[in-house]
């Protein structure tokens, strides 16, 4: 949606790289909502049936509830879900709701104000991230949180998160630190694996696993014995799930991209801009998606191309 951010995660965007001298995307070219569903129309008529609209920050992109409208109106389109870090949240809930958005993923890396303000670089209160979760609810979107891990950081969060999580019925995913894009100083040593994470999870609670919900499905997933809340574990380190990938990125500036770790991706605005018609636009997708040979997190180390950012590419 855009490749702008209102906070600065350390992991994502560190200060240091997008500070105030950063060239964030011209204006001019961050494909206008009309591209969007345009390319949405001609994915589904391909088979794509879930979209998820991130960024950067989707909600700094004005009016994001009348694109939610114009997706939901696509035919074929099942479910469109939005990630957030939760900020504006509160404020633009109803009306995501009634635009037909099915769901939202908010980003909470800690309950620690301390922890939290840390890792957003920029302060931002945990309490309004809450806030946002409740409101999403109230007006009954199903909400999922999301958590980085990142030693050193925020491991001392897992449970407390957990904690929260099970109190208020909402489904978490801890996710481990990846090394998406160039500038976060990414190293193994800073990974909490998932058996770690499990290992911490497990001495707490009893947690039955879950089998997949959907083939492709990215978490492993646990349910609390007894309760109807669950858990799960994004291994995308320790247990690279490529082959089972069936993700395709548009960046706001209309480059598609078939793998997260990918350098770059097949722009796509020359065509939108320059008069080509549906047919055309579909045989680009479809050439496109049957051609991905992606196999970064299994090969991880073995390629050495500079990646594009997560804050460009939407995670
Ligand atoms: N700004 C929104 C948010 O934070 O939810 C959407 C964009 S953000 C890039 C999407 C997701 O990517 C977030 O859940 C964030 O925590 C995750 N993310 C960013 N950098 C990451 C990294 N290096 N490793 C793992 N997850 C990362
Ligand atoms: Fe912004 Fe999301 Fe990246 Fe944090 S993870 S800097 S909220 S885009």
């Amino acid at each position: 949606m855009t490749d702008r951010c209102n906070l600065r995660c350390r992991y994502c965007m560190p200060i240091e790289e997008f500070g105030p001298g950063h060239a964030f995307l011209p204006r001019a070219e961050i494909l206008s909502f009309e591209e969007i569903e345009r390319l949405a129309r001609i994915g589904a008529s391909l088979g794509v049936r879930k979209l998820r609209l991130t960024g950067g920050e989707p909600l700094l992109r004005r009016d994001l509830e009348d694109l939610v409208a114009m997706l939901a109106a696509i035919d074929g389109i099942d479910e469109i879900a939005l990630t957030t870090n939760g900020l504006l949240l509160a404020h633009h809930a109803e009306a995501l709701a009634l635009a037909g958005l099915s769901r939202v993923t908010v980003s909470l890396d800690a309950l620690d104000p301390a922890v939290f303000g840390r890792m957003n670089g920029t302060g931002a209160k945990v309490g309004r991230v809450l806030a946002g979760i409740s409101a999403a609810r109230a007006f009954g979107l199903p909400v999922k949180a999301n958590a980085v891990v990142q030693r050193g950081v925020n491991e001392g969060q897992v449970l407390p998160l957990a904690e929260w999580a099970l109190a208020e019925q909402v489904t978490l995913r801890f996710i481990e630190f990846m090394d998406v894009g160039e500038c976060n100083a990414w190293d193994r040593g800073q990974v909490v694996g998932a058996a770690e994470i499990l290992a911490m999870l497990e001495g707490r609670f009893e947690l039955e696993p879950l089998s997949p919900a959907h083939p492709g499905e990215t978490a492993r997933r646990w349910r609390h014995r007894g309760r109807e809340a669950e858990i799960g574990i994004i291994a995308s380190v320790s247990q690279p799930f490529c082959r089972d990938c069936s993700r395709l990125r548009l960046s706001a500036d209309g480059h598609l991209f078939t793998c997260l770790f990918a350098s770059h991706g097949h722009d796509l605005r020359p065509l939108l801009r320059g008069g080509a018609g549906d047919d055309l636009l579909r045989r680009t997708l479809h050439d496109l998606w049957s051609a991905r040979s992606d196999r970064y997190s299994e090969q991880r180390g073995d390629t050495h191309a500079p990646k594009a950012e997560m804050s460009y590419l939407g995670g």
